[in-house]
């Protein structure tokens, strides 16, 4: 016998393609379990509020390919209050609803573990384009969010070239460069800015004079949001300029923003969410929660919360006093060689980035 009757599902925080894929598979894997599922509208604003909706098989038919969310999303404030905290578990209560899959961020998974400590088991499964949950290698929405923005990058290549410019992109990804990398890697890109690797701008300057020089025409430079001067503003509508100043290059700037996370999802992406959404249904149904779904050297596997919060903050540097006291000493070392092989990737990438730059 099930030991969850009923199952609510919910968007939180950013949109990201492929949690449409996500949700598919979750009713269709809780239907095989015998177990219903609700969705719930707006994330933890529509949990507070009671704004649910059933999910049968032919709410969800149709929807692999839809980017965005059919659930919706937003931010609420309200439910990190103790007052919101209890009315999104009176919702649960008052709807039989057992059990929470919460797609999302960090803050997603903080309110998905506030939910567990309130008597409602939660999981949450990684969503967002930037990549930059680090207890996962994958989270749903990146490979989509890459190749929409290399797409586009290919176009502005066209008119680049037709008109001997350089074209500046700043693309998202908050602080972590993976879509920057990849982007930059895939699009043949002269210099890449990301905010973990100190950027020598002279030698960029000095590669871009010399590729003119030997006849290059179009070129694209692609900059991370997170990049900035030091007065907080961005660094990629500044470099822009000085690329123009120092070589005389003419240049263009286009910030991507959310273009690039929106569309249809990749194959890649609707798998792995589906694979997600399928486990995290799975460990619910044998009476596991507290954890975070992540796609670990091709595996998915559960990630308990606590660890991937506090693993988070330790590779950006964010820890704060007491945070390493809930942790074996096992654990705090897994903590550190998730941050070295994070900060591995990073590297790796910037290398071949710089290696194709030419
Ligand atoms: P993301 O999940 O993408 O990181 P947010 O940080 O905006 O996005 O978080 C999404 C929602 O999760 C918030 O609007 C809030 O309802 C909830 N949340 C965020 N931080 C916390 C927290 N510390 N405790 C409980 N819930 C939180």
């Amino acid at each position: 016998m099930a030991k969850f009757r009923k199952i609510g599902i919910l968007t939180s925080g950013g949109d990201a393609p492929g949690m449409n894929a996500c949700i598919k598979a979750v009713v269709s894997k809780a239907l095989t379990l015998g177990v219903e599922v609700v969705g719930i509208n707006r994330g933890y604003q529509g949990l507070i509020e009671g704004d649910l909706r059933p999910l049968l098989p032919k709410h969800v038919a149709n929807i692999l390919g839809r980017g965005g969310t059919i659930l919706y999303s937003s931010r609420s404030p309200m439910f990190k209050t103790e007052e919101g905290m209890a009315a999104a578990v009176k919702t649960c209560r008052d709807n039989g609803i057992d059990a929470l899959i919460c797609i999302g961020g960090d803050g997603t998974f903080r309110g998905a573990t506030d939910m567990t400590r309130h008597g409602i088991p939660s999981i949450g499964l990684p969503g967002t384009i930037d990549n930059d949950i680090t207890a996962t290698d994958y989270t749903i929405g990146f490979d989509t969010s890459i190749n929409s923005t290399m797409q586009i990058i290919d176009k502005l290549r066209d008119t680049c070239e037709s008109h001997a410019r350089l074209n500046v992109v700043e693309v998202m990804g908050r602080n972590c460069g993976q879509i920057a990398l990849y982007a930059g890697i895939a699009s043949g890109a002269v210099a890449v800015v990301i905010p973990e690797i100190p950027f020598d701008e002279a030698a960029a300057l000095e590669k871009i004079r010399k590729l003119r020089e030997d006849g290059r025409r179009g070129m694209i430079a692609i900059v991370c949001e997170g990049v900035t001067n030091p007065d907080g503003t961005p660094y990629s509508e500044a470099f822009r300029h000085t690329i123009t100043e120092k070589t005389g290059v003419e240049t263009k700037f286009v910030r991507l923003a959310h273009i690039v996370r929106g569309g249809e999802p990749t194959a890649r992406e609707r798998s792995t969410a589906m694979r997600m959404g399928i486990a995290a249904v799975e460990l619910l149904h044998e009476g596991i929660s507290n954890v975070v779904m992540c796609e670990l050297d091709g595996k998915i596997c559960p990630v308990d919360i606590s660890f991937a919060l506090i693993a988070d903050r330790m590779y950006k540097s964010k820890l704060q006093p007491g945070d390493l006291d809930p942790f074996t000493p096992e654990q705090l070392e897994d903590m550190r060689l998730l941050c070295k092989k994070r900060q591995n990737e990073i590297q790796h990438l910037y290398k071949v980035a710089q290696d194709v730059a030419n």
